[in-house]
């Protein structure tokens, strides 16, 4: 999985064979948070619903399996995408590489997972941006 340069330091040395365990001993190569299979293609509808091939039966965003309602427009809205399973924290504490915090995500999981987070440090910078503009007569003032 790609590490942010920033956060690289955190990570402990042995992150590729922990991120690998994660990935395909306990979750068996399968998202855990919707079930979509590492590296394989998937039709999907763009809202997290996707096309469980093993099995012939479509799943939602959290991997149940669900019945779509007819008139769903499905060759209109299907696409195509290419499953790559991430290990991710989920306190997002790169620090803290217990089991219990790592989870194996696909995309889709991992950006939901992510979304709040990244808005919040946004947020932070900008305030702290903003505090020192009001101190110092800066550009963010
Ligand atoms: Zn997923
Ligand atoms: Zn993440």
């Amino acid at each position: 999985m790609p590490i942010r340069r920033e956060h690289r330091f955190f990570y402990p040395i042995d992150w590729p064979q922990l991120s690998a365990l994660i990935r395909f001993e306990r979750a068996r190569g399968c998202c855990e948070g919707c079930g979509r299979p590492h590296g394989r293609m998937v039709y999907h509808l763009g809202d997290g619903r996707w096309w469980d091939a093993d099995v012939g039966r479509w799943r939602d965003g959290r991997g149940r399996r669900i019945r779509l309602v007819s008139g769903v427009d499905i060759l209109g809205h299907a696409r195509r995408t290419r499953v790559v399973l991430a290990a991710a924290h989920r306190d997002h504490d790169t620090a803290n590489n217990t089991g219990a915090n790592l989870a194996a995500f696909c995309q889709r999981c991992h950006m939901i997972h992510d979304r709040p987070e990244h808005r919040r440090r946004r947020w932070r910078t900008l305030f702290r941006r903003k505090a020192l503009g009001d101190l110092f007569g800066g550009p963010y003032a």
